[in-house]
């Protein structure tokens, strides 16, 4: 059977690893992009740019590829629906439905009775007052934010005097968890009950950016077992064909929460490119292209720093010792708060 040609919505750094693993695999890529200067175009051996609503350019794209995925979530929903009515889109579209929106993504972890932070939704400034115990908290878009973007941390009532919040929006408001740690499950679903699944990830977050990765997490068993375990109950329930990330947030008393799912290859996972012997970007490719299922085997504990904004200068010139590797983005402007590359450094 000759290879599909792989459409990737998207082009930022996910994309790139998700071209260059496919390449590995002798999968043709395609990027489609709406950034004229996405860096995936360095790895894919396509490019098209053109607006997410752009019907014509769209059109093109479908037209050249065999199956479509995406490398960030918030793609309209709509819109992977109609392609998917041409070209299979992997993962299929209602996953990205009950995800994109955070309450519907709480509603159905809960439903699988897994625990989420406590949680309601807000329409309105007044509903904050009748709320109060769930402060402190933090107050969420509903849609649409990452990194921290989007994101109000509410102390007291008073607090929304001073802030200046856009109640045009919908929010979710989460009781702020004491967290000790946060941790994150990488996970490819095949089919029915067929996974890989990657030991648990310890990540650290600076102003609600992830900057540092490693394996192994260090964390009790039951813990481990239970991201786990309720990684894959994830997984299976939304018939989840590609690589999937589960975060979670481990509080004082050492309970364990889902913080949210990341419908794609995630930055936690990126260790895996050098720690494993088939990476979460391989894994995503073989899973939606149908390719055959390889046994995960560990090559070495990691860790990963996220290089964030200037602080890129200084690694392009640095010399690397054996067990570092360094990923350049190659983004053409460096701004503050950017994800500009990353170091993966290979430890005993
Ligand atoms: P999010 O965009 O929801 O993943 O939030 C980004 C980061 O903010 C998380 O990784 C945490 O470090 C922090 N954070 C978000 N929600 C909460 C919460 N309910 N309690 C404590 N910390 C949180």
């Amino acid at each position: 059977m000759s290879k599909p040609t792989l459409g990737i919505i998207g082009g930022g750094q996910l994309g790139s690893m998700l071209a260059i693993a496919a390449n590995k695999l002798d999968i043709k890529t395609i990027i489609f992009c709406d950034d004229i200067d996405a860096p995936a175009q360095n790895f894919s051996n396509e490019f098209i740019h053109g607006d997410y609503n752009d019907q014509n350019k769209i059109n093109e794209f479908v037209n050249k590829v065999d199956i479509i995925t995406f490398e960030f979530e918030n793609i309209p929903f709509e819109t992977l629906n109609e392609i998917n009515k041409s070209k299979p889109v992997l993962p299929k579209p209602s996953v990205n439905r009950i995800i994109q929106h955070r309450l519907a993504e709480k509603d159905f972890i809960n439903k699988l009775n897994i625990r989420t932070t406590r949680y309601v939704s807000i329409e309105k400034k007044s509903e904050i007052d009748s709320v109060q115990d769930m402060l402190p908290g933090l107050l969420k878009t509903t849609t649409l934010g990452y990194d921290g973007k989007g994101q109000y941390l509410i102390q007291k009532i008073e607090d929304l005097e001073t802030l200046n919040i856009d109640f045009s929006k919908g929010y979710i408001l989460e009781k702020l968890v004491k967290l000790k740690k946060e941790i994150s499950i990488i996970i490819t679903r095949f089919d029915n009950k067929k996974y890989e699944i990657y030991e648990p990830v310890e990540n650290l977050h600076e102003e609600q950016i992830l900057k540092y990765s490693k394996i192994p997490a260090e964390i009790e068993s039951k813990i481990l077992e239970q991201s786990k375990l309720w990684a894959m109950q994830i997984a299976e329930e939304l018939k989840y064909v590609g690589t999937l990330c589960v975060e979670f947030f481990i509080d004082r008393n050492d309970n364990l929460y889902v913080n949210e799912i990341a419908p794609r290859v995630h930055n936690s996972g990126h260790l895996t490119i050098n720690a494993y012997n088939v990476s979460q970007f391989e894994n995503h490719i073989r899973a939606v292209c149908k390719l055959e299922q390889v046994a995960l085997k560990k090559i070495s504990n990691a860790k990963m720093k996220n290089i964030i904004g200037n602080e890129i200068s200084f690694y392009r010139e640095k010399k690397y010792e054996q067990n570092e590797f360094f990923f350049d983005y190659l983004k053409k402007e460096i701004k503050s708060k950017r994800k500009m590359g990353h170091l993966t450094t290979l430890i005993k």
